[in-house]
């Protein structure tokens, strides 16, 4: 009850740690998000339901909703945004653990860096298809992200949500070790931590512990501690969401947009459906969803520079 946990994503993993977590009765939950509910997330996102989908909600708006429901006596913060090198140390500031719940590696690298540079321990997890990878990492103690994965995986290489799909139950099995792992580490007991990178696959039935020594003295984020992803001048403004056909775009600093005055202005131009958190405006087959803070998810494309221009023709440069 005195622990809090931050989820970084709640999405498919995210929502099952939600859901343990506020069960086992973790005091505050922050979940950070960027996303909102949609039909096809809900295969594997146990948190929501139909209704989330039909009022667009932002996943971290419907999440807390839901936990309310399960656990009235925890809190919950919730945070509608994109995790980036200019928010998530603030995030992280004040939580016990991190887990991560995540769909890109460019996140984890970041979350990586915060947790080593803040000594707060982290559980890495990762699903698609029908399998997946986990490791609990206590910085000065164990191997961090970058001790066993030194580079980030070529954007392409890997499979994805989206070119392979992926299945509830090895979300469960992923996000069930992580959880595990958690409430050991929030009630003392170290001793019982899996120490190892741990893969999962569900359909062959292939459970295997990789052993892991302890840190890299070479690692260039614990044993260097150089912070590249963390202290990158530029971030990414545009990604490509996994599963989504759809791509995000962030607006290069800080803003808050007027969505009923952008609402205003759209209206003439096409369809225009505007809640509390977010409007989105169908024109010509684009769809544009927009949150207050001037994130846009435009769906129908994969394509970061129609993206890109679809954003400055109906929100602005
Ligand atoms: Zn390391």
């Amino acid at each position: 009850m005195n622990s809090r946990v931050l989820l970084v994503g709640c999405g498919a993993l995210g929502a099952s740690h939600a859901e343990m977590l506020a069960r086992a009765g973790v005091g505050t939950l922050r979940i950070v998000d960027r996303d909102f509910v949609e039909f096809t997330n809900l295969q594997r996102q146990t948190l929501y339901k139909e209704q989330d989908a039909v009022d667009r909600l932002p996943k971290a708006v419907a999440a807390k909703s839901r936990i309310a429901e399960i656990n009235s006596e925890i809190t919950v913060e919730e945070h509608v945004a994109d995790g980036n090198n200019s928010n998530i140390e603030s995030l992280i500031g004040g939580c016990d653990l991190v887990i991560d719940g995540t769909d890109n590696f460019q996140v984890r690298y970041l979350v990586n860096d915060a947790c080593v540079k803040h000594s707060v321990p982290w559980i890495y997890g990762a699903a698609v298809s029908s399998y997946g990878t986990t490791m609990t990492i206590i910085p000065g103690e164990t191997p961090c992200l970058r001790c066993v994965f030194e580079e980030m995986p070529d954007a392409g290489s890997a499979p994805t949500c989206d070119t392979a799909g992926v299945i509830m139950p090895i979300i469960s099995s992923i996000a069930a070790v992580q959880v595990a792992e958690a409430i050991k580490f929030l009630t003392g007991n170290r001793d019982a931590l899996h120490r190892s990178l741990m893969q999962i696959d569900i359909w062959q039935n292939d459970w295997r512990k990789i052993k892991l020594a302890g840190p890299n003295s070479d690692c260039i984020a614990c044993g260097k501690r150089e912070f590249e992803f963390l202290d990158a001048d530029s971030q990414e403004f545009a990604a490509v969401l996994c599963g989504r056909d759809a791509v995000q775009i962030a607006p290069p600093k800080p803003t808050v947009i007027d969505l009923p005055g952008l609402a205003k202005k759209l209206s003439p131009i096409g369809d225009v459906r505007l809640n509390e958190y977010l409007l989105r405006f169908s024109h010509n087959g684009t769809e544009l969803t927009v949150f207050t803070d001037g994130r846009a998810i435009i769906k129908g494309t994969d394509d970061i520079s129609a993206a890109r221009s679809l954003y400055a023709k109906y929100v602005g440069s």
